[in-house]
């Protein structure tokens, strides 16, 4: 028996000593150690969090369980920082050695004590704020990444910038972009095999798409990969050339806008990495015009909008593609978090690449070879496409889906998707994918007359004729008006396994961690904590008082486990969205600052209150103009004014609520700042190459004529019922 006892202690010792190989805790690391090696081995290292999302595989997991289900109900506020911008917040931090490093609005850089919460350093790009009218979704920035005593971000105004992690000092400076054109940046870089690798947004604008890698020591480019043919479909130069020759030039007929405004394709969010196979999963944007029929007369499937992209990270060769939606026509794009995971489907281990784009359906693609494994809605009231044809890898539209002159049926998702840029999470502990999905419909409507205007918005879909009373009526009629889900999708089932509804559409970002337990803020302006096998009701929740929409991270330090989350008031629904997408949120409005909110067990530090300024609903001038010119100041406001200034002139309190300032009350006060640029260097751009002085005084008398209406609105419903 004893010989026996030891021979099994020896089994027990050895399986011990394999296990311990791949799972042991490795010694801690500072930000000068950070690189492929240490982010490949993060799960060895769970308390700190030193990539976009977490791991290469980006499942947003913390494997941390101090915090748990049973004592999440203790998690109180540790530390808070204002941050020094009043624009949205999207920002994943980063956490090494003791050290957070987050952005903010603007593309600022701050690094904090991640344990006190003490200001270490702030780095401030100085972007030229006239820029801002080129970011169709407010200047937000979600990130930045960590190599090698480095610290990385991408700007606003297109720029890729090193800073020293120590002092926030800078290194190199890249432009990645034509200035002159709107591109933006507002997404994290990552970092592989010494390459810094960024995308680019502007798709709504006018640009072509691309990736580029920088190389991380100096910053020189070392390749870039085109989305779009050039108009002409020669070579770039650039390690798409090989593919679009071979098979991407031919998917784009040889006229339309594109050739014009650059076909779209911006990547401007979600990246993976596979160290194993060392392929890079790229999400591709949307079309440029959105409308396919104005974009692409010859209908063509315009690769590689809306796709998957495989690619080798140190050469940019091109691997495979999965185009979600071919031909894209609705903002329906595939720039959504990527993910990577191990699943046993039909009996088989299979490495898959995970994606809920905005389209509304779930896919699971084998990442070697880019095979579809299943598409299925996360949504159940999408209605562009009845399914995915799982031989042909094809959606099967609705007969009406692609708006034929003047507009469509009312339509779900519409273009903020069904769900946007907010990270989705993985829990290889119960399986599921959380999703922050949405249902946020729309009437899309074919602009009559459209033509390309360098620098304007062009998405050659009439923005006016889907806020029409008969499209709200619709939209209203069908139960289809904005609402939010926490789904918790079962990858293998495909189905959700349970569900929590939201009031509201455009909720926050998704953290599993190993303590059960699933963390997501609301644009309610709570920050909750539910049950990750059960779902139901939150087992904790946070007044944050602006919401927490950015992805939250896990980390420790000295034996306690902290929460980390940024807040504020801003991002693409609010923006263009106004008071009427306030749902449940009617407390936010102007001179939000942001906020890094770090929680532990029994922290008790307090959130001020920084409740904002709300003006008087006092009319800005009296009516003037006929109602022909009022109608046309309407359709130019829609599609000019509304995404940051907000559908119908209600602002959602991010940028001036044009109702109640005094800017429109005059012909010459409302020039000098629409045609002259007077408040250029706050965001306010000069629209003086957009616009004719006819149009703006026409886009003045509509903002009169709605200032005066909500006035009387508000007037009338104050008095007491008789
Ligand atoms: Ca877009």
């Amino acid at each position: 028996m004893k010989r026996f006892g030891a021979w099994l202690g020896g089994v027990a010792l050895l399986a011990l000593a394999a296990c311990g190989e791949s799972n042991a805790p490795l010694p801690a690391i500072t930000a000068a150690d950070v690189d492929g090696a240490a982010i490949i081995a993060a799960d060895r290292r769970p308390d700190i969090w030193i990539s976009h999302g977490r791991t290469y595989s980006e499942q947003r997991y913390s494997p941390l369980k101090l915090v748990n289900d049973t004592n999440v109900k203790d998690l109180g506020l540790a530390w808070t920082s204002e941050l020094d911008t009043n624009r949205g917040m999207e920002s994943t931090p980063i956490v090494i050695d003791g050290v957070m490093y987050v952005t903010s609005a603007w593309s600022v850089v701050y690094a904090y004590n991640a344990k006190t919460g003490e200001r270490l350093w702030k780095f401030d790009p100085e972007v030229d704020k006239s820029r801002g009218v080129s970011a169709c979704c407010d200047v937000v920035n979600r990130g930045v990444a960590i190599w090698q005593g480095n610290v990385f971000v991408g700007t606003i105004d297109g720029r890729l910038i090193a800073l020293d992690t120590k002092t926030g000092a800078k290194k190199w400076d890249v432009v990645t972009v034509d200035q002159s054109k709107p591109y933006t940046i507002t997404g994290a870089p990552r970092v592989i095999k010494g390459n810094v690798i960024i995308g680019n947004g502007g798709a709504e604008f006018g640009v072509r798409g691309y990736i580029t890698a920088y190389s991380a020591a100096d910053g020189k480019q070392v390749w870039r990969f085109f989305t779009t043919p050039n108009p002409t479909k020669t070579a770039d130069g650039a390690a798409s050339d090989k593919v679009f020759a071979e098979k991407a030039n031919e998917t784009w007929g040889d006229t339309g806008e594109w050739t014009e405004s650059g076909g779209g394709g911006t990547a401007w969010d979600g990246m993976a990495y596979d160290p194993d196979l060392d392929i890079m999963y790229v999400g591709i944007g949307n079309g440029s015009p959105w409308n396919q029929r104005l974009r692409d007369p010859a209908a063509k499937d315009n690769l590689f909008l809306s796709s998957i992209l495989a690619i080798k990270p140190e050469t940019g060769e091109y691997v495979w593609h999965y185009q979600t939606t071919p031909g894209e026509t609705w903002d329906y794009t595939a720039t959504q978090p990527l993910m990577l995971a191990e699943l046993k489907i039909d009996g088989k281990d299979r490495k898959v690449v995970m994606q809920a784009p905005k389209n509304g359906f779930f896919y699971v693609i084998d990442r070697k070879t880019g095979e579809l494994i299943s598409a299925d809605k996360y949504q159940d009231n999408v209605n562009w496409a009845t399914h995915v044809d799982l031989k042909t890898g094809r959606p099967v539209e609705a007969a009406n889906a692609r708006y034929e002159s003047p507009q469509s049926a009312l339509q779900i998702p519409g273009p903020l998707g069904s769900h946007n840029w907010h990270p989705m999470a993985f829990s290889p502990d119960t399986g599921l994918v959380y999703i922050p999905a949405h249902t946020l419909p729309t009437i899309y409507a074919n602009m009559e007359n459209f033509r390309y205007r360098p620098g304007a918005w062009n998405t050659g879909t009439d923005f006016a004729a889907a806020a029409l009373p008969t499209a709200m009526a619709e939209r209203i009629a069908a139960g289809a008006a904005s609402k939010g889900q926490l789904v918790a999708w079962d990858p293998i089932a495909k189905k959700p396994r349970w569900v929590v509804d939201y009031p509201n559409a455009w909720n926050g970002g998704v953290l599993a961690t190993g303590g059960n337990l699933v963390f997501q803020g609301a644009l309610d302006g709570r920050f909750r904590a539910y049950d990750a096998a059960k779902g139901g009701e939150p087992l904790w929740q946070f007044d944050t008082q602006y919401p927490a929409l950015s992805g939250p991270i896990s980390y420790e330090i000295d034996g306690e486990q902290y929460i980390a989350v940024t807040a504020g008031w801003g991002t693409a629904l609010p923006l263009a969205g106004g008071t009427g997408n306030r749902d449940g949120a009617a407390r936010m409005g102007a001179s939000v600052m942001g906020r890094v909110l770090v929680y532990k067990i029994g922290g008790a530090a307090k959130l001020e209150p920084n409740y904002p300024f709300v003006p008087d609903p006092v009319p800005t001038a009296e009516d003037f103009g006929s109602a022909a010119v009022v109608e046309h100041g309407k359709e130019l406001y829609f599609n000019n004014c509304m995404v940051c200034h907000g559908d119908s002139v209600q602002s959602g309190g991010i940028v001036t609520d044009l109702r109640w300032s005094g800017v429109p009350a005059t012909k010459d006060g409302f020039a000098e700042v629409v045609i002259d640029g007077k408040y250029a260097s706050s965001g306010m751009a000069s629209f003086k190459q957009k616009l004719a002085p006819e149009d703006v005084e026409a886009i003045r008398a509509y903002i009169v004529n709605r200032s005066n209406e909500d006035a009387a609105a508000i007037k009338a419903a104050a008095q007491p019922p008789k």
